[in-house]
Parts: C-alpha cells; sequence; structure tokens
C-alpha cells in the first residue's frame, strides 16, 4: 500500500505537484491520468525517490519511506519502476536483465516464471536488440516486476508501441499485474488507457487531483467542463 500525502514541488518558483494527496492499495491498478505538463512524472519521481519533494511525506505498507527531512533511498523503497524507454540493458541477455537485481536463491526459478508468463519462454539467451518493441516491453515488465516489488510505478509505459498492438499488451499486462497482486501507479495523458486498465483514475490538472474515483464515474460525471472536453475525444 502506497500512501501520498500533501506531496509538493517546486521548480523555480513554479509549483509543479500542489498538494497531492491519495493511497493505492494492493491489487489495484491506480492511474494518474491527466494533460501533458500537469506534474504526472514529476509525482511519480519522488514517490522512486529520485526527485526530493518540497513538502509532503510518503508511505510504503506504513512505514514512512520520505519527508522533507527523511528519506529512504530508491533501491530500498520495495518499488519497482517501468519507463517509457524501457531500458533494458543493451549487453545483458533476456534471462540476465530479469534475474539483474535478484538474490541467488530461486532466481533461475523465478526468472523462468517470469518469462513464461510474460510468453517469452526460451527468448532468455537472447540480446535486447533481437527483439520486437513488444517483446521488449514485456521483457521490461517481467524485470520490474522479478524483486516481488509492494509497489510498481509505471510511466507510460506503453507509449512507444504500435497503437495497433496496444490494447492487445494492456490486457496483457493488466493480466500479470493482478496474478502478482502488486499495488500500481500507472502515469498516462490518454483517457482510453485509464478506462481500460484503471480501478481507479485520479484524474490530475496543474499540479493538483482534481478528482478521483472509478473510471466508469468519472466518464459519466466529470467534475467540470474540461474534464467533460478531456474524455470527449476517448475512441
Ligand atoms: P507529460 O505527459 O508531457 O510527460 P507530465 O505530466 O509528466 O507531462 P512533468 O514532467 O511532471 O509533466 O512536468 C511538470 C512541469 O514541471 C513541466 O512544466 C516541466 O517543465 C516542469 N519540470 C519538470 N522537471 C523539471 C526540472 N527538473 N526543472 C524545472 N522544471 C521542471
Ligand atoms: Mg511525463
Amino acid at each position: 500500500r502506497l500512501e501520498v500525502r500533501n506531496l509538493t514541488r517546486r521548480f523555480d518558483g513554479q509549483t509543479v505537484v500542489d498538494d497531492v494527496s491519495f493511497s493505492i492499495e494492493a491489487g489495484q491498478v491506480s492511474c494518474l491520468l491527466g494533460p501533458s505538463g500537469c506534474g504526472k512524472s514529476t509525482t511519480l519521481r519522488m514517490i522512486a525517490g529520485v526527485d526530493m519533494q518540497d513538502e509532503g511525506t510518503i508511505h510504503v505498507d506504513g512505514k514512512l519511506v520520505c519527508d522533507t527531512v527523511f528519506r529512504v533511498p530508491p533501491e530500498r523503497r520495495a518499488i519497482g519502476l517501468m519507463f517509457q524507454d524501457f531500458a533494458l540493458f543493451p549487453h545483458l541477455t533476456v534471462a540476465e536483465n530479469v534475474a539483474f537485481g535478484l538474490k541467488e536463491g530461486d532466481r533461475t526459478r523465478r526468472v523462468e516464471e517470469l518469462l513464461e508468463r510474460v510468453s517469452l519462454s526460451g527468448f532468455g539467451p537472447k540480446y535486447p536488440h533481437e527483439l520486437s518493441g513488444g517483446e521488449q516491453q514485456r521483457v521490461a515488465l517481467a524485470r520490474a516486476l522479478a524483486p516481488r516489488p509492494r509497489i510498481l510505478l509505471m510511466d507510460e509505459p506503453f507509449s512507444g508501441l504500435d497503437e495497433r498492438l496496444r490494447d492487445g499488451i494492456r490486457d496483457d499486462t493488466l493480466e500479470l499485474l493482478k496474478e502478482e497482486g502488486t499495488a500500481v501507479l500507472l502515469v498516462t495523458h490518454e483517457p482510453h488507457e485509464a478506462m481500460r486498465m484503471a480501478d481507479e483514475i485520479l484524474l490530475m490538472r496543474k499540479g493538483r487531483i482534481v478528482q478521483r474515483g472509478a473510471p466508469y464515474n468519472i466518464y459519466n460525471a466529470p467534475v467540470d467542463r474540461e474534464a467533460a472536453a478531456f474524455f470527449s475525444d476517448i475512441n
């Protein structure tokens, strides 16, 4: 469970993330949805620990991970990351990419299990450049889930993929996330993606959460005209 309270971030006197509070639960996919520049990635970077907030606190499973003076380093937060450019290690094989950061113990079994779950059994010895974009995306997902993070942060993970393949990959990804039971915070600027994947949508605008709720409820009862317009061009 991730809990964010009063998170605020300023750059050059501009408030980019403005008093943001929300929580997400294990087994749930929450979508941070909003137009370009509204502060989504900045929010994610603070939760990941690669940027520091000016105000507010972050808790994972009830434990304080970060306030304005105390900070657990990114690698000790039990938070997995998956960003737009999947950034697999090019000089490591698929299996080595997924195994990266795992302890000896059940490493081989976990890698095999995950590659099978993303339908890439047998791809272990290949290198990233030998894979298609969709296959690389699935390896990146397997790698992010391998250490069993409590929280998975995903920043526009499907944006580099062929439009025609995206919905299929979204559905497959969702199925795996549900099986793993991870709490997921997925960033997107596409209402369609949020509608398809989210248990809950956090609608963001100019650094603030302006509405939160089930996709169906937000779609049917947008908080204002601007929110309605944002959802109107959904396909
Ligand atoms: P997109 O959908 O385009 O990815 P976003 O919602 O993720 O947008 P952010 O990347 O969080 O937006 O940026 C929010 C605002 O903060 C932008 O106006 C951006 O220019 C500004 N910003 C982000 N990082 C910095 C930084 N390191 N220094 C100065 N300004 C920044
Ligand atoms: Mg962004």
